[in-house]
């Protein structure tokens, strides 16, 4: 596929969206030691933005003339991504003016107590100076760059007010994202590393590989998934979607940031000694439905997709997001060539569209940035906690199927729905929290750019 891969141009000028607060608090640090030094050699300049509370890049990014910047790098963990990329799609909603912070950042909190950004800080400025926000800045150069196609001033018009917004879901005209990992979750980053080759490495050598990623200047195409809620929200998801145990282990864990992605197995043993189980219902349509086979849960080695699914971009009007054609609204039936699983008590759904879950967590070995394929794990009830404990340390490597457990099943799918019995709890998009509540989703093929190697 030669038309989904593109390079940065030299001289290249980027902007970091840099969160001192993530992980361990070292971000600011290993930039200035690992990643300028790098960057320099590449002939890649700098603006650096530097994070002052949550929805502070949210805002950036909504603000700014993106049109001088060749890419937008963000150092911080999988959070802070979500922060400037999740906000996509809410002018078209209806939800204009409803900053995301209304609802699911004020559910997600961030663990450190901040509010969501007054009136008078969200308002719109045209082109907020970087202030206090910036540490260290090259001189920005005209954009518009000779063999650089994908120029275009907008990134997330969210407000609605950016006249060159439209051009944002053209496929191949998106300015491409970068993910350098600074945080306690990195999922995407350690997925990239993954799918570039490299060896299955933590901190300061997985922000070395990503830093060289981002050196190296290739970028192709990612999935997004399209989750919509009973509620009338929708997220553009890059990472997964979770329910149960996975994603109370993220959302109890944050306390622990500080660990670094120890976080996480702390997390898991503190969630494991409560195990709770979950009632709903789960549907979903497999890729094996489409290719006129059976679904064939449980190979996490197998090709998962040898044909592709319509891309979007040919499909929506520019500008227009793509409609959910796989799906029937929710409060009506599921259609009748999905699967319904029979059982409705779970420890955990997770739809999970990356291979990584967490650094060291391989949850699908099989997954491709843009594989078209969503891939969905869940987990009856019965497991027992030993077994559950082995799963999630085989994950490590990977190998959790083939340990053949009979609780945990998976299955490529384009599509699915969770309908939880009842509204307690948490669900997860991308590590961040969300009230429960029905959701369905499903995977848009290539809706957006990020380096790749
Ligand atoms: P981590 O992996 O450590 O959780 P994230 O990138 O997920 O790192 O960031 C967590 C949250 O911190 C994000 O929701 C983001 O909005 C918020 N945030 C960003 N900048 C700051 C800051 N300067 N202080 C506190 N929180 C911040
Ligand atoms: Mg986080």
């Amino acid at each position: 596929d030669g038309d989904s891969y593109g390079v940065l141009p030299r001289p290249c000028h980027a902007l970091v969206l840099l969160n001192p607060q993530s992980g361990s608090g070292r971000a600011l640090d290993d930039f200035q030691a690992v990643v300028q030094p790098m960057l320099a050699e590449a002939d890649i300049a700098t603006t650096v933005f530097v994070t002052e509370r949550a929805h502070h890049a949210h805002e950036k990014v909504r603000d700014e003339d993106l049109s001088q910047w060749d890419t937008l790098v963000v150092m911080s963990g999988d959070g802070l991504l979500f922060e400037v990329r999740g906000t996509w799609g809410w002018a078209e909603l209806g939800c204009l003016g409803q900053e995301p912070s209304s609802e699911s950042q004020s559910q997600a909190g961030n663990g450190k107590g901040e509010m969501a950004p007054s009136l008078e800080q969200s308002s719109h400025h045209p082109c907020p100076a970087l202030g206090r926000g910036t540490v260290g800045s090259a001189p920005p150069r005209l954009a518009g760059a000779a063999g650089f196609p994908g120029y275009h001033g907008s990134f997330i018009p969210t407000g609605g007010e950016r006249a060159d917004g439209a051009s944002r879901l053209e496929g191949g005209h998106e300015k491409p994202l970068c993910i350098l990992p600074g945080g306690s979750g990195n999922a995407l980053a350690a997925s990239i590393n993954y799918y570039a080759g490299y060896d299955h490495v933590a901190k300061k050598k997985l922000l070395t590989n990503c830093t060289f990623i981002l050196c190296k200047g290739l970028y192709t195409q990612m999935d997004l998934v399209s989750l919509s809620t009973a509620s009338g929200k929708r997220f553009f998801s890059f990472l997964g979607f979770g329910w149960g145990f996975i994603s109370d282990v993220d959302i109890d864990s944050e306390k622990y940031r500080w660990l670094g992605s120890a976080r996480f197995t702390l997390g898991t043993l503190q969630c494991l000694a409560k195990l709770r189980v979950y009632q709903g219902r789960l549907s979903y349509l497999p890729v094996a439905a489409e290719q006129g086979s059976s679904p064939a849960p449980r190979d996490a080695h197998a090709p998962v997709t040898n044909g592709h699914i319509p891309q979007p971009a040919g499909t929506a009007a520019p500008g227009s997001l793509p409609p959910d054609s796989l799906l029937a609204p929710l409060g009506q039936p599921v259609p009748a060539h999905w699967t319904v699983v029979p059982e409705e008590e779970f420890v955990l759904v997770y739809a999970i569209y990356q291979s990584h879950l967490g650094t060291n967590l391989l949850m699908a070995p099989a997954a491709r940035l843009h594989d078209g394929c969503i891939h969905l794990f869940y987990m009856k009830a019965g497991i027992s906690r030993v077994t559950l404990l082995k799963l999630f340390l085989a994950m490590s490597r990977g190998t959790h199927l083939d340990l053949n457990c009979p609780h945990l099943s998976y299955v490529p799918v384009r599509a699915f729905r969770l309908e939880p019995r009842v509204a307690a709890g948490v669900m997860t998009v991308d590590g961040e929290a969300l009230a429960c509540e029905p959701v369905q989703g499903q995977v848009h093929a290539r809706l957006c750019h990020v380096l790749s190697g």
